[in-house]
């Protein structure tokens, strides 16, 4: 059975938060710009904003809704966040005043599946709040995509665990309060056990910062910029019962996040993609050229159409993957992420491309937010794993499937098959 009818209470929630983004999030993205911005919950100017809009989501029920009711979420399931998160990924600010931010979700989530008690009083209750921050810690300067290649070890000394090696693109690590961080505990092992993963505090002794990693629109070398931390574990000492997950669970309890971190993202990217589309139109029934509108001009239609059809596939496409995630057993969505990680990066770019083409010179601009949404596309194709990554497990997942045939010619073959035809139905013939 297929419906694609929202439940029109649920259709209200959605209209409410559409509006509250717009009026209320999408200025906080021009008021407190920069990449640190919706992590920074020690900048008082800004919490000062924030606080207060959070507390509107509170108590209008929709606070941290990806969260199961026990950890005070609303237990909406992956459908109903799709449908969220696309209005929330307008604004880079909605995610933190709705309780939704990445990375913290994933590592909630984690913390949530795998934390034991204590774990979860000290640093699980804290980061649902937003109270603090938190980083996931896993690429390493010398490998990302690989993690047979990670180096960062961990070995345990009495009643501790010693972690030594590098780490690379820790987000917000120097604004976080804790890092999850994946370390290999048995190198010898098989990728499936040989890592761990730990709970390191920021204040532990030994954590060095080598720099702080800005992206392109940062100023180079300003430490006031650059949110990805360039990490050295110089054997930081956490006790034992800072292990998330068993020993040689590391990999798992990655891919535990990684995937939900992915989709939402998607998710998120239909947002954005929805904004670009709707300035473009917007600009191309406003302005006028050769005697026309924007909009009476055929390219320009194309390049409408385009965005509107590519938009809508893709939407489906996040849709689907968020059904199966919600309705079938766990890892059945794997493929269908791997789909939505590919499929964002060149949605994103196709649309946010044909949106400043269409505002001219004003689209090449600071003064649109196209300008933040072009510079954030390569980070949509590497962060979470490349592109090229998630296609060759999308190409293994059909190929998996596929039976190699016998002889000269495929088993569609059509004169073999014209052949079978006039052989199966030669009294009628
Ligand atoms: C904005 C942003 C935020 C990030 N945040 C975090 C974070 O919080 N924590 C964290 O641990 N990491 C984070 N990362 C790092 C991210 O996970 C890595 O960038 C990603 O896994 C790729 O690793 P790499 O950069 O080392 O690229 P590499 O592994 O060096 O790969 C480089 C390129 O080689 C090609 N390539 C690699 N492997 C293959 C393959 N198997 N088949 C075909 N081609 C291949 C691809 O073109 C790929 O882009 C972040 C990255 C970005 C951009």
């Amino acid at each position: 059975m297929i419906d694609f009818r929202i439940e029109p209470e649920f259709q209200e929630k959605l209209d409410w938060i559409m509006t509250f983004v717009k009026e209320k999030c999408e200025p906080l993205d021009l008021l407190f710009p920069g990449h640190a911005g919706p992590y920074n919950v020690h900048d008082p100017k800004a919490m000062k904003v924030v606080r207060p809009l959070q507390k509107v989501v509170q108590d209008e029920g929709l606070w941290a809704c990806h969260l199961d009711p026990h950890l005070g979420g609303k237990g909406y399931g992956q459908l109903k966040l799709a449908l969220m998160n696309e209005i929330l990924g307008r604004s880079f600010w909605a995610p933190t005043v709705f309780g939704t931010a990445a990375p913290d979700t994933g590592n909630a989530e984690i913390l949530a599946m795998f934390g034991t008690e204590a774990q979860k009083a000290r640093y699980l209750q804290p980061l649902l709040d937003n109270e603090i921050v938190s980083t996931f810690s896993m690429t390493e300067p010398q490998a990302g995509a690989d993690p047979r290649e990670f180096t960062c070890l961990a070995w345990q000394e009495g009643d501790e665990w010693v972690i030594e090696g590098e780490k690379w693109f820790s987000s917000n690590s120097r604004l976080a309060s804790f890092l999850i961080v994946l370390a290999v505990t048995e190198p010898e092992a098989h990728i499936s056990s040989r890592m761990s993963m730990f709970i390191v505090p920021s204040d532990a002794p030994g954590l060095e910062t080598i720099r702080n990693v800005g992206l392109m629109d940062d100023k180079l070398d300003d430490p006031a910029e650059g949110t990805h931390g360039y990490l050295r574990y110089n054997k930081v000492r956490v006790p034992l019962d800072h292990m998330l997950g068993g020993p040689g669970m590391g990999f798992r309890v990655a891919q535990a996040r990684l995937g939900g971190g992915r989709v939402h993202h998607a998710m998120r990217t239909v947002g954005r993609c929805q904004r670009a589309l709707d300035m473009m139109t917007e600009r191309a029934v406003s302005r006028r050229s050769q005697g026309k509108l924007l909009s009476e001009h055929q390219f320009v239609q194309g390049m409408i159409a385009d965005s509107a059809i590519e938009l809508e596939q893709f939407r489906l496409l996040v849709l689907k993957t968020a059904w199966i995630i919600d309705n079938e057993p766990h890892g059945a969505a794997r493929t269908h992420i791997a789909m939505c990680k590919v499929q964002m990066a060149k949605i994103y770019h196709d649309i946010v491309q044909r949106a400043i083409q269409i505002h001219g010179s004003l689209g090449v601009t600071n003064e649109t937010p196209l300008a933040d949404m072009w510079i954030g596309l390569p980070s949509l194709a590497l962060a979470d794993g490349p592109t090229e990554v998630h296609k060759v497990q999308v190409a293994k997942a059909f190929l998996r499937t596929a039976t190699p045939q016998e002889g000269l010619f495929p088993s569609d073959h059509s004169l073999t098959r014209l052949q079978e035809a006039r052989r199966q139905f030669a009294e009628y013939l």
